[in-house]
């Protein structure tokens, strides 16, 4: 790798806040500005000129097409290239791009994925320009990250409500602040989301249709060593996962995604990149390109990278780490506790909005981050469980209790915690980072929510969590804008939202036993296990009417989502149990069946030679094998006709339970037969690479 000059190399492909400076007229440049900092409507000369230097802009960088780039609900990005060409008088062609097309796209939108939202006969939806994302130029390709709606309005994608939800965010945070005296231009959220991927060689993953159709591996016996020894952690990174690393991060860095942390995580072949947090819908579109992008570089360097969450059963799972926080637009993080008691007043209300938004939409949070692919590892013993709690640590949770109790807090120091009359103990962040085992831990002036898939769009757990967070604030507001006696009444509130909402917060270990029985019988606390229990609350009243009333959904959309996540499940466990059907007829009986002759052939020939040959082995392993074919025969016939009973299904909610009851199990006991008869074969006669070859086979 040549050597790079990283500063230089940082955004050059992005049309961003340099690029507008330097190329816009000062007037130009503060309507812009005032466009994307405060949602001022553009106009259209503005629009036009931006427009016309974006082309140069790109072409001077190599580009010869745009595109409105957006997230459909399909879950990964979706582009339809135009060329800048126009046709000139002399028979040539010159690069044209206009305002309007900037602004404005219209894509056929029949194939992407609307819950009913779009009636076939009008199969176009827009595209609208996000001023707040900047463009970026990627092959070639001018890329302007756009919002995706139908004609009558409704949002087809992931940007929109998660652009409606910082709204929200931003307009009560504003009403809380102005409270407490300050005047800020805006509130908005932050993420930094750490990325967990898989990279195994191609030339292994080529020979398994399982994860070419489905991503992940539906059979395969443990390795003799999997993750127990914990050396990869953190391990020394091998060579070309490290020369992978290098180039993935000079490509992030030129679209000016700011890819920080790099390590290998808990499983073999498993890995980590964390960038630096930004706001939330740019570290959306970030973390929608890292992970397109890692795919690509993956496959320069002769391997691929597994987006899904739990790719090798037996072995730790992908998820990712939401990290979030609020900050107004002077950069103060609203999650960060102050130096002064009026300070530290405001950040314990913010506090509280977000243990109650937590306690109060447990639900929207869990089903925000469920796909049939994570349902593999919530609550398996190595990710949060499938119940939301919140992890203060304990000098932060002692602090509440002092509070809610009206007792001295007994902390370095002895201070009756009486909101702006002292200050709060200054807690370091080791204080508060200990518990790995929470869903959603604040740690230190954040909160981590942990329990996002690998290849979730973190759009999905933000829309819902700041919605959330402004349900919250919004009630606060509403209450103490009426106080005559704000200090007070702030106290008073303080106090009984911690009492009221105590039950979601627990510092124990996430993973055991006990927990689920204390949460789910003692606290009340939900426990969503899978996607086709979760995702139905979307449509309860009072998530419905909470997202209503923000404006972050429409009760149209709202259906829409629901039906759309839970026939995403449907149709992703439906192609795994097509698949494990394919790969049994065609290759794993035939292969085990060539194996048992081949045994049997050799023991009677052995056996002619003399009488004294016993052939032991050679027919225990007949016995067993001939026995677990019979099994694998009427278990796949058993999953043959559970998936042909779903062809009869129309109604999805009834479709998803089906698939939940009667397809995973069925799937699950074929593959136990399965994975047995790989340890009694032969690998040569194996048909498929065994997880000791794809998870040790990268050097
Ligand atoms: P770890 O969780 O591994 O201990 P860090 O705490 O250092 O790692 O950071 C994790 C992520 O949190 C990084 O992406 C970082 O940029 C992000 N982060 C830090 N501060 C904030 C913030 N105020 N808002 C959102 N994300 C943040
Ligand atoms: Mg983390």
């Amino acid at each position: 790798m040549e050597k790079q000059n990283v500063p230089e190399l940082f955004g050059s492909m992005v049309f961003d806040d340099r690029v507008m400076r330097a190329r816009l007229s000062a007037k130009d440049y503060k309507s812009l500005r005032k466009t994307i900092d405060e949602n001022e409507k553009l106009d259209e000369k503005v629009a036009q000129a931006v427009a016309e230097q974006m082309r140069d802009w790109a072409v001077e960088k190599g580009a010869t097409h745009f595109t409105h780039w957006f997230q459909p609900l399909t879950g990964v990005t979706a582009e339809k290239h135009d060329s800048f060409i126009s046709p000139s008088p002399d028979g040539g062609v010159i690069m044209e791009f206009s305002g309007k097309e900037m602004i404005k796209g219209e894509p056929d939108a029949s194939s992407f994925p609307s819950g009913g939202l779009r009636a076939t006969f009008e199969a176009r939806g827009y595209t609208a320009w996000d001023p707040t994302s900047y463009a970026f130029i990627k092959d070639h390709t001018l890329c302007i990250p756009t919002a995706f709606c139908s004609y009558s309005g409704d949002a087809l994608d992931k940007k929109t409500p998660l652009l409606r939800s910082m709204q929200a965010l931003d307009r009560q945070a504003k009403r809380i602040l102005k409270l407490f005296g300050n005047e800020v231009k805006y509130v908005r959220t932050s993420v930094g989301p750490e990325q967990e991927y898989f990279l195994i060689d191609a030339g292994m993953f080529e020979k398994r249709p399982d994860l070419i159709y489905t991503g992940r591996t539906l059979f395969g016996a443990m390795p003799p060593k999997g993750q127990e020894l914990d050396d990869h952690y953190f391990g020394v990174i091998k060579p070309r996962v490290t020369a992978f690393m290098e180039d993935l991060n000079a490509e992030l860095w030129k679209l000016g995604i700011l890819a920080k942390t790099e390590h290998n995580e808990v499983a073999p072949a498993q890995h980590e990149l964390a960038p630096i947090f930004s706001t939330t819908n740019v570290a959306t579109d970030n973390n929608q390109l890292t992970m397109e992008i890692m795919q690509k570089v993956a496959r320069k360097h002769g391997m691929v990278c597994l987006l899904h969450e739990k790719p090798f059963a037996g072995v730790n799972g992908s998820g990712k780490h939401n990290n979030w926080s609020m900050a107004t637009d002077t950069g103060a993080n609203l999650l960060s506790p102050g130096e002064t008691p009026y300070e530290n007043a405001q950040f314990l209300l913010f506090l509280c909005a977000v243990i109650q938004a937590v306690d109060d939409y447990q639900d929207l949070l869990r089903l925000s981050v469920a796909t049939a692919g994570n349902d593999h590892r919530l609550g398996a013993n190595e990710a949060p469980p499938a119940i939301i709690s919140v992890f203060l640590g304990d000098e932060l949770s002692a602090i509440l209790d002092a509070i809610k109790n009206d007792k001295p807090y007994e902390g370095q120091e002895k201070v009756i915690m009486k909101l702006g009359v002292s200050s709060l103990p200054r807690f370091s962040r080791d204080t508060t980072d200990r518990n790995r085992t929470s869903p959603f831990a604040f740690t230190g002036n954040k909160f981590e929510f942990r329990s996002l898939g690998s290849s979730n769009s973190i759009a999905c757990c933000n829309i819902m969590l700041n919605a959330a967070v402004a349900e919250s604030l919004k009630q606060y507001a509403d209450q103490l804008e009426k106080s005559e006696s704000f200090e007070a009444d702030l106290h008073q509130l303080i106090k009984e939202t911690i009492s009221a909402h105590e039950r979601i917060l627990f510092n124990g270990n996430g993973y055991g036993e006990e927990w689920v029985e204390e949460a789910t019988k003692v606290r009340g606390l939900s426990n969503l296990k899978t996607t086709a229990d979760a995702m139905p609350h979307l449509l309860d009243k009072k998530n419905m009417d909470m997202l209503i009333s923000h404006q972050v959904f429409s009760e149209t959309e709202l259906h829409s989502r629901c039906d759309i996540m839970l026939e995403n499940y449907c149709k992703t466990v439906n192609i795994e149990g097509h698949t494990m059907v394919d790969m049994v007829r065609k290759n794993y009986l035939p292969a085990i069946e060539g194996y048992l002759y081949s045994l049997a052939k050799s023991t009677s020939e052995m056996k002619a030679v003399s009488d004294k040959v016993k052939c032991n082995y050679e027919i225990s392993t007949i016995e067993r094998l001939s026995e677990l074919t019979d099994y694998i025969l009427e278990r796949v016939k058993d999953l043959e006709a559970a998936l042909e009973e779903l062809k009869g299904y129309d109604d999805i909610m009834k479709t998803s339970q089906f698939i939940r009851d009667d397809v995973i199990p069925k799937m699950e006991h074929l593959r136990k037969h399965v994975d047995e008869a790989e340890m009694l074969t032969s690998e040569k006669c194996w048909p498929f690479p065994s997880y000791g070859k794809l998870l040790f086979s990268v050097y």
